[in-house]
């Protein structure tokens, strides 16, 4: 672990600097700075604003200057109320110009994070399926949250403090230099000691800073896994409660260790600057004091010299260190770039067209896929389903069925052959009107945290009550929910964890009915439920099915009974095609399935009792 508090800490990090640490490239301050131009009228609003607030801090000084050596020796009295009033007057109107400025610059500042945040989540929203298997998704959220909030406080903090420092810094020396070169270039023979550890200091705390951020977005990934219901069931079912705890609170150590590194390095600059701060004024009253002694200098000049000095280092000494914030800055943008800079590798080819009015035939052609370039999942498969009919994907698990159902609505694209909707190749059609026409059912049903009724609209925002519930009672769940306290408007918990899986299932299944797509892809829950809940379930997918072009992973006997073709995939391959009776007759590895799996889970729910009102109900 690296030490924060001793003195060699930080030297000896720098020569740990991981490789991949960003380099400041003129496209990459362009590219940040582009994030600031639509805002080009604030901007030059905080540059007046600056300018004002610089040159009315010069104000005072020269009033002291004044008061000592004219009005004082002289005893103007008037002249005197005059000043004095004056160095109230000064402030007041820079505070004024103050207020100003803080408002246009937090709204800029705060206009870039919502355009950032904005154009990264619609970024993500188009990226392809693969990204999100391969990412954690509190590695996203962190990237949304921490890493844009902080892009915030550093840039608009660093580059108004890098002008209006600069404005200090040299309106100060102007000034100080028409009042006595002499004192002036004492004074600034002693700025480069600000300045030169600077640079070693900001690449430090950069690095630190980035790394934190890292550990930060993993701290949130290990949150949302863990503090999930699925997390959290599985940490109490394995009793892993303390090892999850020891392996967070150790995380939560390192963000800490890093956090004080930190600051820590700053600090031991910081302290560095104050003495040579305080060295400033002393040296500057020994050589004003000779100048004095020797009557080439006024005792106001000195007074107001060192008044002035104040803004001559510490602006120095913020324009060197903002430098470390800049960095740090450009650090959390690099992290948003590598997200912004990432294809999207679904996306519409020019030139592609809507679909337009689907009849639904799909159709494979020499179809293979891989996920990872050297293993194939699918391979050279073929196969049509004609409009209206019902295809059941059957095979072992990991053969490949849910691959097909990807590939139909374009959540990866094959590697090799095509896959054409109504002799149309997917990829010359227009994405959003696939989809448009598919519904897709998944086997985890998936229900956002908000009411029945919004979870359903989700499908059709402008549904009419009657559509919901008809498309609610088509699925065998109205009178589920209207038995409900609330109704539709219950709220159905973090992913529906407050329905039973039946009761999920079939609200997922009424909300693709009110989507009413031509072509359905449905991944049939594998879950035993029992004889009620899976009676009713079957219920419900009839409508469903009925008049659409369905690809349905089947589990059910009644499912693959019901369809018009039975796809059987082995290891990536269409094996064997037909109906029931046929693919049994053939003795091959269907019939295997169904005498293994098929059959015994049939023989299940028929076991059960069957309630006398469901069986007029199926
Ligand atoms: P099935 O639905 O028939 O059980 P899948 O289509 O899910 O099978 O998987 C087919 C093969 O592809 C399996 O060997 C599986 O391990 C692999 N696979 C599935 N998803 C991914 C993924 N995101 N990345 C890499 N390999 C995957």
């Amino acid at each position: 672990m690296m030490m924060y508090g001793g003195g060699g800490g930080f030297w000896h990090l720098s020569q740990e600097r991981p490789k991949d640490a960003p380099r400041i490239t003129n496209d990459l301050l362009k590219r940040v700075l582009s994030f600031l131009v639509p805002y080009w009228r604030q901007g030059t609003v905080i540059v007046v604003c600056l300018a004002i607030a610089a040159a009315l801090g010069l104000g005072p000084p020269l009033l002291i200057r004044a008061v000592i050596d004219d009005a004082i020796p002289h005893g103007k009295t008037q002249e005197l109320i005059l000043l004095v009033v004056g160095m109230v007057a000064f402030p007041l109107a820079g505070g004024l110009v103050n207020v100003l400025q803080t408002y246009y610059s937090n709204y800029v500042g705060q206009r870039m994070m919502m355009d950032l945040r904005n154009q990264l989540y619609q970024h993500l929203t188009s990226l392809a399926l693969r990204f999100f298997t391969n990412t954690k998704t509190g590695e996203i959220m962190s990237r949304l949250n921490n890493d844009v909030g902080g892009v915030q406080d550093s840039v608009t903090g660093s580059l108004i403090s890098i002008v209006s420092n600069a404005f200090m810094l040299t309106s100060t020396l102007v000034l100080i230099f028409e009042m006595n070169w002499q004192l002036s270039v004492l004074a600034v023979i002693l700025l480069p000691l600000f300045i030169l550890p600077t640079r070693r200091v900001g690449r430090i705390r950069h690095d630190i800073s980035r790394d934190t951020q890292r550990r930060y977005a993993e701290l949130t990934a290990f949150m949302e896994e863990t503090l999930s219901i699925s997390g959290y069931l599985l940490m109490k079912t394995f009793t892993r409660d303390a090892a999850q705890l020891a392996k967070f609170r150790n995380k939560n150590l390192e963000i800490f260790d890093l956090s004080m590194r930190r600051a820590m390095v700053g600090r031991w600059f910081f302290m560095m600057v104050q003495t040579i701060g305080s060295i400033g004024p002393a040296l500057i009253y020994l050589a004003g004091g000779l100048l004095v002694i020797r009557g080439s200098l006024t005792i106001g000049t000195i007074v107001a010299f060192v008044a002035l000095l104040g803004r001559l280092y510490m602006p120095a000494a913020q324009l060197a260190s903002v430098h470390v914030d800049f960095m740090t800055a450009l650090a959390l943008f690099n992290r948003i770039f590598e997200y912004l800079d990432l294809e999207p590798e679904i996306a519409d080819l020019p030139g592609a067209a809507p679909a337009g009015k689907i009849a639904g035939r799909l159709t494979f052609e020499d179809v293979g896929f891989a996920y990872r370039a050297d293993i194939p999942a699918l391979r050279s498969v073929s196969f049509e389903v004609e409009p209206g009919q019902l295809a059941a994907l059957v095979g072992p698990s990991g053969a490949g069925k849910t691959t097909i159902t990807y590939l139909v609505p374009r959540f990866y694209d094959p590697s090799s052959g095509r896959i054409c909707l109504d002799g149309r190749d997917l990829r010359d059609l227009r994405l959003e009107s696939i989809r448009e026409c598919m519904g897709v059912v998944t086997q985890e049903t998936f229900l956002f945290h908000t009411t029945i009724r919004d979870n359903l609209l989700y499908a059709r925002e402008n549904a009419s009550e009657e559509e919901m519930v008809a498309a609610c009672k088509a699925a065998h769940i109205h009178d589920f929910v209207s038995n409900l306290p609330e109704g539709y408007e219950t709220v159905v918990g973090e992913r529906g964890y407050r329905l039973s899986g039946g009761e999920k299932q079939r609200v997922a299944i009424a909300r693709v009915i009110l989507k009413d797509p031509r072509i359905l892809i449905m991944d049939e829950a594998t879950s035993s439920l029992d004889s009620q809940s899976e009676a009713l379930i079957q219920a419900a997918l009839q409508p469903l099915l009925r008049g659409r072009t369905s690809l349905v992973i089947a589990h059910r006997l009644s499912t693959i009974l019901a369809a018009d073709v039975i796809l059987v995939i082995d290891h990536g391959q269409l094996v064997e095609r037909g109906t029931h009776q046929e693919l049994l007759a053939q003795g091959g590895l269907y019939a295997r399935l169904y005498e293994q799996q098929f059959k015994p889970r049939q023989r299940r729910v028929e076991a059960e009792e069957e309630p006398a009102e469901l069986s007029l109900a199926v």
